[in-house]
């Protein structure tokens, strides 16, 4: 297997990623050099985030609506950066819209109240019931190996309703999730929300209907029904666009995360996670360190080298202790892995007799029932490639004592804040 020069990402990551013939470098790297550079002008990209905001005002006024824009949210810290420039920066009145997939760790809701609290908007959030929530995780794991379509079909499609029937015609999405990783979308396309990315990135290809068909009749229509997108003629009529933050801001996860603790009492986790050093991403659910070891059991890595590669291109982190985190953490197996079997009513064996067949054969080795992986990137020596696509070393380490409280070091381990929603790691969730 080959491996990015500079990053730990292996070339067979997804969504694609492409590694560059002469430098070894890949398009997730390439992609975050340029936006670092000097070559985006944040400053003109600001002035027509302005201009689509001055557009809305307008239209908010023609309509007579008393919200000028929607934001999808799960109450992270892109959520509260998000609705924080909206509100605070451009005077807006945002409509929050939230799906619940039911999987909710404590520490998710304890941000998503204080998102709320803080910011003094509006919430609408949609519950799925869980019945439905255990079949389509069921029988998405069966079908694809992943428990967590509900989550994006629903984040992917709720909003959207919610614009039709209220007549709001601008969204304001984060990130566009998959360019940051590896790169497969350029700053200059300045894309905006698609039906087509929803159904083919976030939903797998899987409209409600193939769902249906697909289930043979085990799943219905009354299960799916929060992810039926609204019609082509109501998406017109409403004249909704989905615009992606990112485009218009430097986008930049540690960076949120100290704005929105200071400003606006944002939280991170103070326990070891299972599957990542990184204590303020993705905190919201359990369900997504399952999810996460999937794609470790399909591809060969997991969230470890998604953040590690990351710490890599801001300077934080040299290749070689990310390596460590990827040996530290890649391969763990969730502790919350039996509460998510028990709630899909699964045995273990099941559940691998599933998965197996999924795992990369190129990658994995089987020797009896023992799997085992034929390469990672600890077994690449250093070679002349890596030094040459080193970044330079910013003074800000991952493992510093000033960001203590943003990632796991056992032995500098974060302070505890005294409330026990962030302090405890849980392995049960908590549906509302
Ligand atoms: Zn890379």
């Amino acid at each position: 297997m080959k491996y990015c020069a500079r990053c730990l990402y292996p070339e067979n990551a997804k969504p694609t990623i492409i590694l560059d013939d002469d430098t070894g470098i890949c398009s997730g790297c390439n992609d975050h050099e340029s936006r670092m550079s000097l070559d985006v002008n944040w400053e003109e990209r600001r002035a027509m985030f302005d201009e689509i905001i001055e557009e809305t005002k307008k239209l908010t006024k023609e309509r007579g609506n008393n919200y000028d824009c929607i934001v999808p949210i799960s109450g992270g810290k892109d959520s509260h950066f998000q609705v924080y420039v909206l509100k605070e920066l451009y005077g807006l009145n945002p409509l929050l819209v939230s799906y619940n997939h039911c999987y909710n760790l404590e520490a998710g809701l304890r941000n998503l109240e204080n998102l709320v609290e803080k910011s003094g908007c509006d919430l609408i959030r949609f519950t799925a019931n869980p019945h439905s929530a255990k079949k389509l995780s069921r029988f998405m794991l069966e079908t694809v190996g992943d428990i967590t379509w509900h989550y994006h079909a629903g984040i992917r499609t709720l909003p959207f309703r919610v614009a039709v029937e209220k007549n709001i015609p601008l969204m304001v999405w984060g990130e566009h999730g998959f360019a940051e990783l590896t790169g497969i979308v350029s700053l200059e396309d300045f894309v905006e929300f698609t039906k087509w990315t929803r159904k083919e990135h976030d939903m797998r290809g899987f409209e409600p209907e193939d769902v249906i068909a697909k289930s043979g009749g085990t799943i219905t229509w009354r299960d799916v029904d929060p992810y039926c997108y609204p019609t082509d003629e109501q998406i017109e009529t409403c004249g909704v666009r989905g615009i992606y933050m990112s485009n218009f801001f430097d986008w930049n996860a540690k960076h949120h995360m100290e704005l929105m603790q200071e400003k606006w009492d944002f939280a991170a986790v103070t326990y070891e996670r299972d599957r990542t050093f990184v204590n303020y991403a993705k905190i919201d659910d359990h369900a997504n360190d399952l999810h996460d070891y999937l794609k470790y059991l399909k591809f060969g890595y997991g969230r470890a080298t998604d953040d590690a590669s990351m710490e890599i291109r801001h300077g934080r982190m040299t290749r070689e202790e990310g390596i460590e985190m990827v040996k530290k953490y890649d391969s763990n197996e969730p502790s919350s892995f039996q509460t998510y079997l028990d709630f899909m009513e699964m045995t273990r064996e099941e559940f691998f007799e599933m998965i197996n067949p999924m795992r990369e054969k190129e990658l994995w080795n089987i020797d009896g029932a023992e799997w085992s992986l034929k390469d990672w990137v600890g077994n690449h020596p250093p070679n002349e490639a890596n030094e040459n696509a080193r970044v330079i070393q910013s003074d800000d380490r991952t493992f510093a004592d000033q960001n203590k409280h943003l990632y796991y070091n056992e032995n500098n381990p974060p302070e505890k804040t005294g409330d026990e929603r962030l302090d405890v790691k849980k392995l049960k969730f908590k549906i509302l």
